[in-house]
């Protein structure tokens, strides 16, 4: 198995061209993706068959996965001053629409998405343009197309934007303090049952380091150690190699658009040099 899987940012809108813009970008890898012969399959059959709980043919194979969960994932919306924006989930819609089902037949993106309600709001406000673009009205639909999978990234990001202190006095900014046993219930366990209230019954299974920041601890004990309180089966950085039979589990490579390739080129040479 060498499975690289791709990452896209619904808010990353510089512009129309396909370096700044990952909805254009997104658009464009899909048709470069097929063009080479590689199948998209969800990011949780990758994850079954690392951990020997499936036996699929994933020769040949990507997964995609979005970050942070914005609107833009799902919904057609304007990013001022650069216009209207097709959503991720539209784009896969638009390419089935173009390519039919058999180009494609398991397409799939994983779209990890920001908990809490009040952190969601603070950073629309602050980060975004105040137009409540960071919804969950979203999930459930885009959970039952069967086209999208609602997954774990953090209770709130401990994002720089946000006011006052994280959990338990956690200074804001960096995910890397997350580095006890109360901060990581509050970010990773209330964040999964949360999600797991708005998307019922399905439940959220893969956890992704908000700003790939991956603590020690995180990593080596609570997610390993902890596994009957949080769920996750899985966690996920940006270590830019394919997925193997000798990755970590708790943190598995992916590859960031914009920034481990820029161009369709690149992304063409990252995909042949990893399958
Ligand atoms: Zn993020």
């Amino acid at each position: 198995m060498r499975v690289p899987v791709l990452t896209y940012h619904g808010v990353n809108v510089a512009g129309d061209a396909y370096v700044g813009n990952d909805h254009v970008a997104l658009a464009v890898d899909l048709r470069l993706i097929s063009d080479a012969g590689l199948r998209i399959v969800p990011l949780s059959w990758v994850v079954q068959q690392l951990l020997g709980l499936a036996a699929r043919d994933l020769d040949h194979c990507v997964a995609l996965t979005c970050d942070d969960g914005s609107d833009y994932d799902y919904f057609d919306l304007d990013y001022p001053p650069h216009g209207r924006q097709r959503s991720f989930f539209n784009t896969l819609l638009d390419f089935r629409r173009e390519r039919g089902f058999a180009a494609q037949p398991d397409l799939h993106l994983t779209s990890f998405v920001i908990a809490s309600p009040a952190a969601r709001r603070e950073m629309d406000q602050r980060c975004l343009f105040g137009r409540d673009a960071l919804r969950s009205n979203w999930w459930r639909s885009a959970q039952t197309s069967g086209l999208m999978s609602i997954e774990n990234h953090s209770w709130d990001h401990n994002h720089p934007e946000l006011s006052g202190n994280g959990p338990y006095g956690m200074p804001r900014g960096s995910f890397l303090d997350v580095n006890n046993h109360a901060r990581a219930d509050a970010e990773i366990t209330a964040a999964a049952r949360y999600i797991d209230g708005v998307i019922a019954p399905q439940r959220c299974s893969l956890f992704c380091y908000p700003f790939s920041h991956v603590s020690d601890y995180l990593r080596s004990d609570y997610l390993p150690n902890h596994q009957a309180e949080h769920g996750m089966l899985a966690a996920f950085g940006d270590g830019a190699t394919p997925i193997t039979f000798d990755s970590d589990r708790w943190n598995l490579p992916r590859y960031i658009c914009g920034y481990h390739w820029k161009s369709p080129d690149e992304l063409n040479d990252l995909l042949h040099a990893g399958t």
